[in-house]
């Protein structure tokens, strides 16, 4: 059974990262047998329960308000909406759901009060409850995982070198930070980042270092390959090719032969053979549904029939932790305490980030 390390060291990723593609293949799925059932891939479901107007900048982002991207905002979704669309997630295979906010962290309140009682309400649907919200506090961790969240999803994104060419209104420490300040919960932390950004290979082994080098390492990464969204700064870049997809989950399954190896944007570019070869080095998730957030995602029937055709069947609910338990709000241990944190703000100069938003002013 291979160890689970935490001293990967950038050259050693690489050098995985870049073996004979065949050589790689093999140790990977060696790696995953080892830990997971290779016939097992969990269905997920991302419910965007509020969308656009973020005040971050986020290179890659549709949903920043300072770029023109034509994604409609909304405010926040009802209990009852984001009850309906978890009830139908569920009866169409997926056995967990993830909910994002575009905000650049929690703020408490009337409308974070929403989203516990959201989490009380799909934890008691028996499904894995995840939730992306930006950056938060212990006390926001901790009233999430009274409420029964299962996992916590904040991305570092690429290598902290890197995220620096993509984002400007928020630290890769704050992203830590917040990690950190989750793992103090009996909360599971999901982390992962994005590949087709612009960045390069050694960027690629640093994002991996940062979230390998993590005790205990997240129990869920999502390996995501940039949708370039016109009117976004990094609108020009061109699909990573499935061969930097497959090896970038390769190299994830071998430095983190535990955790659960996410599939996530950028699906509607892969065929159904570069996903097939993904799901061999190592990924065991996907996420479902026509939409990921505010881009295109694979239809769930497409989805239904690959996995069909390829023998998989979708995991159960806490197949892998059991299940929290939910404190009702009228029986919470937990008070709000109204944190203002000083989260970051880097505010350095991004290029292609400034031209974009200059763009979107003339277009508006
Ligand atoms: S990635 Fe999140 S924080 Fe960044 S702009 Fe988009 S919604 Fe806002």
């Amino acid at each position: 059974m291979s160890e689970t390390r935490h001293n990967w060291t950038k050259e050693e990723i690489l050098e995985i990262y870049n073996k004979p593609f065949m050589e790689l293949l093999y140790e990977a799925a060696t790696v995953h047998r080892e830990q997971h059932d290779p016939n097992v891939v969990q269905v997920s479901t991302l419910l965007s329960i509020k969308t656009g107007g973020c005040s971050e900048d986020c290179g890659y982002c549709p949903q920043a308000a300072r770029y023109h991207t034509g994604v409609e905002g909304n405010d926040l979704m009802s209990v009852q909406q984001v009850k309906a669309q978890a009830l139908r997630a569920k009866e169409s295979g997926s056995s967990r759901v993830c909910m994002g906010a575009a905000w650049r962290n929690v703020k408490d309140g009337e409308e974070f009060d929403e989203v516990l009682e959201m989490v009380r309400t799909i934890n008691k649907l028996d499904m894995e409850v995840c939730c992306t919200l930006g950056m938060i506090t212990e006390n926001q961790a901790q009233r999430l995982a009274e409420a029964g969240l299962y996992a916590y999803n904040h991305n570092l994104d690429s290598s902290e070198e890197y995220y620096k060419k993509v984002i400007s209104t928020r630290g890769y420490q704050d992203r830590l930070d917040t990690i950190g300040n989750v793992r103090k919960t009996n909360v599971t932390v999901c982390s992962g980042g994005i590949i087709g950004m612009g960045e390069n290979v050694e960027d690629r082994a640093g994002m991996l270092v940062a979230l390998s080098t993590l005790s205990p390492q997240p129990e869920s990464t999502p390996i995501n390959a940039l949708v370039a969204v016109e009117g976004t700064p990094l609108e020009d870049q061109k699909p990573v090719s499935i061969w930097e997809m497959v090896r970038m989950v390769a190299a994830t399954r071998i430095v983190m032969p535990e955790t659960q190896v996410r599939l996530s944007a950028g699906r509607t570019q892969m065929s159904r053979e570069g996903q097939a070869m993904c799901f061999f080095a190592g990924a065991n998730s996907i996420f479902a549904g026509d939409k990921l957030l505010t881009t295109p995602n694979p239809d769930v029937n497409e989805d239904m029939k690959m996995f069909e055709m390829l023998g998989l069947n979708p995991q159960k609910p806490f197949t892998k932790k059991v299940q929290p338990q939910t404190v009702e709000a009228q029986d919470s241990q937990l008070e709000a305490l109204g944190e203002k944190p000083r989260w970051t703000r880097p505010e350095h100069t991004i290029e292609r980030n400034e031209s974009a938003k200059e763009k979107a002013k003339t277009l508006r």
